[in-house]
């Protein structure tokens, strides 16, 4: 520990990868726009390349991590009724933490009104998707096929395989138990590759964001400047009030403490936009830094990444206020509460990706017979939105795995409470002999 405290926090270098990003984007944008070598081969070359390739090894750890730890916590529970408790206490407070963000969203866009005087010419096509009904959602968590499940990078269908998997080993007896002891094992080999990659997080961060940065259209901001500073006003306000309300009033633990471990996986779901991709980081931060027990995280953090997504509903809220006043049509109590319903459940139905959010928030007008073509207008400004409201999508996984695990006596309060748990850059020998 002396050796690694003068070093640098991970979490810094995450930080200062991202800012330094930032800043080479803007800086190419604004001085070296014309110049067609840094364009063709630091921002087209370099900077996507590099980009790219850091999102791409963080997607590929996604569904070995989720299905081998989560066959590890299922199997090691001891009991199955434990897992229906899990279960219904997660999914509730989801989808309580969602309702309450799609409430504050609808208030506060009624309160700021950003879509008062908007000029409607910029409106053009936008193709709507028809929302798939419950009883397709149902039948389509469960897996025909598990490795296609896998193929596909389906998150609801590997859960549904590992717990069944899962609990299949704990009922097995002696065979159960090898195979336990392999799947552990496994899961200490991943739990590797996630450290190995948080190595380079800082420079995949640098990339992402320089050139991102370098290509971005502000000026569609300063058009939509109201609905852009309410909406992010409406997403930090649920993270900083309603989560830390949250938090302490259900974990008792300081909420301070936990937005400070938080700030790897923030940053990560910021520069990535992506809850799925950030899944290896949001579980590392649970079970290693804020002392989850895997038992739990394992099973709380892929669900949450797939189902939970509180920013993604603040921003449909919003928006469908927004594009409501922009078209000067009034909503009623009965609309507000079929959005309330609705935005739920299209903020489930939302994947971990960039840019779906918008797309299902198509189901959403449709329900209140809104023009969808209202989205066309807010697109041009959503990426970035896109990034904040990711971060506060896997705020809320993380805060709700605190509040499971707590009151089933499954964190570790000695680990939460450690401020030397954070990230630290670690040293990936090839050498047989383990250090320890
Ligand atoms: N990008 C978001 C996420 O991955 C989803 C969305 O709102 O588009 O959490």
């Amino acid at each position: 520990m002396t050796e690694t405290k003068n070093k640098m926090s991970l979490t810094k270098k995450v930080l200062i990868g991202m800012g330094l990003g930032i800043l080479t984007g803007f800086l190419i944008r604004s001085v070296f726009a014309d110049i067609a070598f840094i364009h063709d081969y630091i921002v087209h070359g370099l900077f996507h390349v590099g980009g790219a390739v850091f999102i791409a090894s963080l997607k590929m750890l996604v569904v070995p991590l989720i299905f081998v730890s989560l066959v590890c916590g299922t199997s090691s529970l001891k009991d199955l009724s434990t897992l229906g408790r899990l279960g219904g206490k997660t999914v509730t407070f989801y989808l309580v933490t969602t309702g309450i963000a799609i409430t504050l969203a609808i208030v506060m866009a009624n309160i700021f009104q950003p879509g008062v005087g908007i000029d409607l010419a910029q409106a053009t096509t936008f193709a709507s998707k028809e929302a798939p009904s419950l009883g397709d959602v149902i039948i389509n968590m469960f897996p025909t096929n598990p490795v296609s499940s896998m193929a596909e990078g389906n998150t609801l269908q590997i859960i549904v395989f590992a717990i069944l998997f899962g609990i299949a080993i704990s009922a097995s007896g002696k065979a159960g138990e090898r195979i336990a002891t392999l799947f552990s094992d496994f899961n200490e080999v991943i739990m590797k590759l996630v450290v190995m990659l948080m190595n380079i997080a800082p420079y995949g961060v640098f990339f992402l964001m320089a050139k991102l940065f370098s290509e971005i259209g502000l000026d569609a901001i300063f058009n939509l400047m109201n609905y852009f500073l309410v909406l992010s006003a409406t997403l930090i306000i649920h993270a900083l009030v309603t989560y830390s309300a949250f938090f302490k009033i259900f974990t008792g633990l300081s909420p301070v403490k936990f937005f400070r471990k938080m700030e790897t996986a923030i940053t990560f779901a910021f520069s990535t936009a992506s809850s799925n991709a950030t899944i290896p980081v949001t579980l590392e931060t649970a079970t290693k830094h804020l002392g989850v027990n895997n038992r739990v995280a394992s099973f709380t953090v892929p669900l949450g990444a797939t189902i939970n997504m509180d920013g993604t509903a603040i921003m449909q809220g919003v928006a469908t206020v927004f594009i409501a006043q922009a078209f000067n049509i009034d909503l009623t109590l009965s609309d507000y509460a079929a959005v309330i319903m609705t935005a739920t459940l299209a903020s489930v139905g939302t994947a971990g990706v960039p840019g779906v959010g918008l797309i299902m928030l198509a189901m959403v007008l449709n329900q209140v017979g809104l023009p969808v073509e209202g989205i066309a207008m807010i697109m041009g400004v959503d990426r970035l939105l896109d990034m904040i409201r990711t971060a506060v999508n896997i705020t809320g996984d993380s805060v709700v795995t605190c509040i499971v695990a707590k009151s089933e006596g499954e964190m570790d309060i000695d680990v939460f409470n450690d401020p030397d748990t954070a990230y630290k850059a670690e040293k990936i020998g090839l050498s047989k002999v383990q250090q320890e």
